[in-house]
C-alpha cells in the first residue's frame, strides 16, 4: 500500500505531506503567477483529489497567499518553498509542486499550459502539446 502514496516537503523540511495515488494530470505551467511566486521559468504541477492529499507535518506553518480571487498558493512561512495551488476554480483538487514530491509519480507531463508566457531564454525540447 505504501507504494500508492506519494510524499513530499519543502526545503526546511517543516512541512511534509502525502498523496494517494492516482494523480489527476501533470503539466509545466508558464504562468507569469507561476514564475514569479517560484522564482522559475515554469512550475511543473500535479493535480490530486482534494481528499487524498493531507499535510501530514507542519500544517502550522504553511501560508496561504491569494494569488487572484479565486486563487490561493501555499508555502512555507518558514524557508518560503512554494508548494501548493487550490482555486474555487476546482474545489475538489489540490494542485502540488513536482518538484517538492520525492516519489516517483504514477504518470510523465503532459503538456504545457500558458505557453504565450513562456520566458524566451529556456529552450524546450519535448514535443508535449503547448497551449496558450
Ligand atoms: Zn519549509
Ligand atoms: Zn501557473
Amino acid at each position: 500500500m505504501d507504494e500508492k502514496i506519494v510524499h513530499g516537503a519543502c526545503l526546511c523540511e517543516g512541512i511534509k505531506f502525502e498523496a494517494q495515488l492516482p494523480s489527476l494530470w501533470c503539466a509545466h505551467c508558464h504562468c507569469t503567477q507561476c514564475q514569479r511566486f517560484h522564482g522559475a521559468p515554469l512550475v511543473t504541477w500535479v493535480g490530486f483529489a482534494a481528499d487524498r492529499f493531507r499535510v501530514t507535518v507542519g500544517e502550522h506553518s504553511l501560508r496561504w497567499y491569494a494569488s487572484s480571487a479565486p486563487a490561493q498558493r501555499g508555502y512555507c512561512g518558514e524557508c518560503g518553498s512554494s508548494l501548493f495551488f487550490r482555486s474555487t476554480k476546482w474545489p475538489d483538487e489540490m494542485h502540488v509542486s513536482l518538484a517538492n514530491i520525492k516519489d516517483p509519480l504514477d504518470r510523465e507531463p503532459e503538456g504545457h499550459v500558458f505557453y504565450d508566457s513562456h520566458v524566451n531564454w529556456l529552450q524546450l525540447a519535448d514535443n508535449l502539446p503547448r497551449k496558450a
